[in-house]
């Protein structure tokens, strides 16, 4: 591949409150007047996931930080704009952003859904300008109530054409995929399309988590999923029901989803016929981006043109964002 970052790719799983542009965090970390070191590797060491982490509480510490500058409206919108800006500078051309509603209403209760999501949207109109299609998907927590999640689900359903879609996220080992039935029937009732973080921990649970996405909650596509590569009936589902595996290289190596990234699964997935798409997750908390796992796939795993092609036409094809308005932006036929 001659030029990683001109090449046009598709974003499907970017969590906005993980890809804040670094700057931007510490210039605001500032501003909430947090002590921020003045040498570039001490505030890194500050925000960023850098290297394999060795418990929980370390990583839950670094969003703690980007959660507790989301403090007002116009912050989001900055975050939101921004987000699509450096999407366009990685080649993105198609990109889902996604957020917990909870997740900054938490560390904000000043601010509510209303809020919170109007800013956001306006963040994102406001970058319009840039030739990239934008959806957002909103996240429940698994970790709160499920009457609190509710909540979220009828906000969304209020706001439904503000949004191409519905994910769930957070601890997928103490809060198993199939409590959340009746809330993702409710969803589907109302159309959303579903994506479903599951199979991403090194765990025994985490294939059954990927099973019961597809088969309980509905999903279409999956966030992570590399752990179905331990269960060849989860893998054959998989590959039979055409769901999308968003994987997530990086990310997976940082949260010790595999040993080390040459043990990444993705090229394994593919062969097995996995629809398989490249992925950043965070970037902004992990200090990378998607021109970051494109170079990495060259480099350690030699992707070729035609495998960065195939992974890039399966994501467009799989984005929740609306035909007409993906194509747009979008050089082949989806
Ligand atoms: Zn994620």
């Amino acid at each position: 591949m001659e030029n990683l970052r001109q090449y046009p790719k598709v974003e499907l799983h970017r969590h906005l409150e993980g890809a804040l542009r670094f700057s931007t965090l510490v210039e605001l970390a500032r501003q909430m007047g947090q002590e921020v070191p003045k040498d570039q590797i001490s505030q890194k060491k500050m925000f960023l996931v850098q290297e394999p982490m060795k418990d929980l509480l370390t990583v839950l510490q670094k969003f703690m930080a980007t959660q507790s500058v989301l403090a007002t409206e116009e912050i989001l919108t900055r975050i939101a704009y921004e987000a699509v800006e450096d999407a366009h500078n990685e080649g993105i051309r198609i990109l889902e952003l996604r957020y917990a509603p909870t997740f900054i209403l938490q560390g904000h209760p000043n601010l509510n859904f209303e809020k919170i999501h109007r800013a956001i949207v306006a963040g994102v109109k406001k970058a319009e300008k840039f030739p990239v299609a934008v959806g957002l998907v909103c996240i429940f927590q698994r970790t709160l109530p499920l009457k609190d999640l509710e909540k979220v689900l009828d906000f969304a359903i209020d706001t439904k054409d503000t949004w191409v879609g519905v994910d769930l996220a957070d601890d997928e080992a103490a809060f198993p995929t199939k409590n959340f039935a009746t809330l993702f029937s409710k969803a589907h009732q109302h159309s959303f399309p579903i994506t479903i973080h599951a199979g991403e921990v090194p765990l025994p649970i985490a294939p059954k988590n990927v099973l019961d996405a597809i088969e309980i909650l509905g999903a279409q596509r999956i966030g992570h999923g590399l752990q179905i590569i331990h269960d060849e009936k989860v893998l054959r589902h998989v590959v039979d029901s055409k769901t999308v595996l968003e994987l997530c290289p990086t990310s997976n190596w940082l949260t010790n989803g595999v040993s080390k990234l040459e043990a990444h699964p993705f090229r394994k997935l593919m062969q097995a016929g996995v629809i398989t798409t490249i992925n950043s997750d965070d970037p902004g908390v992990f200090g990378i981006d998607l021109v970051n796992e494109y170079q990495l796939l060259a480099n350690s795993y030699q992707f070729s043109d035609q495998e960065f092609e195939i992974c890039n036409d399966s994501a467009a094809k799989a984005s929740f964002i609306p035909l007409a308005t993906k194509q747009k932006f979008w050089p082949r036929k989806i």
